[in-house]
Order: C-alpha cells, then structure tokens, then sequence
C-alpha cells in the first residue's frame, strides 16, 4: 500500500529538498549506499571483490535537466574508472567492476536534444570503461524512457558492443524486448522494475510480474546472450538457477546481480555454490531517489528511516 505513495515521492523536488538538507543518520543511507566520494566506493568496491564478487558502480544522480550537471556526472565515472584500473580492479568483461549508468543522469532529459546529449555522454563513459578495460550497462528508467533508452543502446553497441542493457519485467512489452536482445554477446540485465508505472503498460500485481519474469528468463536464458539476473527474491533465484541448467548453462555463461546492502549473505553464497555475483554499489550524494525506491520495496524500514531524519548525523 505504501509503495505508490513513496515512489511518488521519489519524484517529488521539494520533499528531496527537504529530506536531503536534514540532518539523516548515516544508518539507513549508509546501508544502502556505502559512500559519497569516488574513495570511499573504491575502497567498498575493492572490498566486495576480495570477497569473490563482481561489482557494478553507480554515480547517483537522475533526470537532470542541467547541462553542467550531466557533464560533471561524465568526469565523476570517467575519474571514477580511472581509479578503478589503476587499483587493478576492472579485469575483463565479465570480471572485476564495471559502472551503470542512468541516461537521465548523463541529459536525457534535457528539453531540445537530450537524447544526443545523453549518446555523446554516453559515448564518452563507454570509450573511458574500454580504455580501463570494462564495460558499461545502460539502467533502465520510467517507461516513458525506453524506447529512447534502447535506442541509445544500439547506436552505442555499433561501436561498444559490451553495452549491457536493463529490461524490467513488469513492463508488457519486455518479454518482447528480450527476444530481440538474446543475441551473442549482448549483456542484458533481467529486474523486476522499480518504478510507478501505469496499468496500460505494466502488471501491477506482484504475482504477475514474478510470472513476466520467469517467462522472460527462459527467452533470455535459451537465446544466445549474457543474461544478468537481477533480484533478491529467492524463489526467483532458485528458479533461475534451475533454469540456467536446464539450458545447459554453465556458471559464467550468466550472472546474479543484487543490489549493495541486501542479502549479502546470499550473495557470498551463490559465489560458495560457484555462481558469478555482482553487487550493484551506488554512490555520491544524490541519493535520494535511489533510498525512496528502496523504501518503496521494504516499507517495513520507513520507521527506521523517519526515525533517523530526527536524530543526529
Ligand atoms: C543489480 C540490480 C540492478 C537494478 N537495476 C534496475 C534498473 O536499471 N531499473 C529498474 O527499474 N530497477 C532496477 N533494479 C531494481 C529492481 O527492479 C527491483 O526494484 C528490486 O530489485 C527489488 O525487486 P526484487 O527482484 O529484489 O524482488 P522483491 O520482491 O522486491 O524482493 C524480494 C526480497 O528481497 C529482499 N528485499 C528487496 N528489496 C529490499 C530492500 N530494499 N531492503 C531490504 N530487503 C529487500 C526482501 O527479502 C524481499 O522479500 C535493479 C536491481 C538490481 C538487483
């Protein structure tokens, strides 16, 4: 019930505003979001792959509609993958760290030609992510994005074939969308979808987005792609590992994704079990949006949450 209602306020500038100038305890958004400098992550980076895991970092920030801003967003992940290499932390394309990269973030939705702005951007981190030797995976927003966002995707896959792509399974379209992206080589990441979308476009029951996403794992696994499962629902997960063997896949031939700061302990479990995990670690300090969309999924923190608003740092 409390999940439109905090996706709604996701969005919303003035309670970001105001949520953000107040004094949060580092508790709720450090357990999501492990620090604000490109240090800080690099250390937690390095610290997750020691553990076995793979890693794929996000600059927080999104529907920016300031030039500046997206270009500042492009020096942070070109800084930030600069970082990364030097520390021997980007090996290969399946290995090491790796960022994603929310196209709102880098101009698209800047008013006359943000989706050119967001392609040169995108070009930019994508040519920064080669040189440090590692890719790049597109996140998918609203759906309202999507076929701009994917669009994107191909003009940057003539040139950066490693593009990874995100599709969400609550969205009716996707299962389509995944046939048309199993093809080798390409990277697609499988999730649920985090935002509020509309009944014309997206299964708003749960079951039924759990039943889109089964379907849309078998045409992933079955294709000839690197499909990247992500979710911590672990009926999901057992269901995809069975999968996965079922279409004869081996370990390595795919990978789970979750996100920093939820169920970590099943994500070192996979890895003991021989399974290839990646953990999804955001960073910087606009993390507003990112914990709303948390909270949304795990209502049952909100107190947690509006308790920390009132105490001290
Ligand atoms: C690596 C990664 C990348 C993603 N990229 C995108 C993207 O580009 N676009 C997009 O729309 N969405 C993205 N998502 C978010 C995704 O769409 C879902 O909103 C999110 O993963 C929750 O769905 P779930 O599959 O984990 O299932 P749920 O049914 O939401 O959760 C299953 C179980 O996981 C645990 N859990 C889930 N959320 C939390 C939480 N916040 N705190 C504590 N425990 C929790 C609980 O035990 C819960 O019962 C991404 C998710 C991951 C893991």
């Amino acid at each position: 019930m409390l999940r439109q209602p905090l996706l709604m306020l996701s969005r919303s500038n003035q309670v970001k505003k105001l949520v953000s100038s107040m004094p949060v305890s580092a508790g709720i958004v450090r357990s999501y979001v492990p620090g604000e400098t490109t240090e800080a992550v690099v250390a937690a980076t390095a610290s997750e792959i020691a553990d076995g895991l793979r890693v794929s970092l996000d600059f927080l920030g999104e529907d920016t509609t300031d030039v500046e801003r997206a270009e500042a967003t492009v020096a942070a992940y070109v800084e930030v993958l600069k970082e990364l290499s030097s520390r021997g932390l980007t090996r290969g394309l399946v290995a090491g760290a790796e960022v994603s990269v929310k196209l709102s973030a880098i101009g698209q939705a800047l008013p006359d030609n943000g989706e050119k702005v967001a392609l040169e951007n995108a070009r930019a981190i994508c040519r920064a992510a080669r040189n440090a030797g590692t890719t790049v995976t597109l996140d998918m927003e609203d759906h309202t994005t999507t076929d701009s966002t994917l669009s994107i995707l191909r003009d940057l896959r003539k040139d950066f074939p490693e593009t990874g792509a995100v599709l969400q399974a609550y969205l009716h379209r996707t299962e389509d969308d995944c046939r048309a992206l199993a093809y080798e080589g390409s990277r697609v990441r499988l999730c649920k979808g985090a935002y509020n979308e509309p009944e014309a476009v997206a299964w708003q029951d749960r079951l039924d987005v759990d039943r889109s996403y089964v379907r849309c794992l078998k045409v992933l696994l079955a294709g000839q792609g690197y499909p990247m499962i992500a979710t911590h629902d672990p009926r999901l997960v057992e269901i995809a590992s069975s999968l996965a063997s079922r279409y004869g896949r081996q370990p390595g031939s795919y990978e789970f994704q979750m996100l920093y700061g939820i169920r970590p302990d099943e994500q070192r479990r996979l890895v003991r079990a021989g399974e290839t995990v990646r953990v999804y670690i955001p960073y910087g300090t606009e993390w507003y949006g990112y914990l709303m969309r948390r909270l949304a999924e795990r209502p049952q923190n909100l107190s947690f949450f509006l308790r920390s608003l009132i105490s001290k740092k």
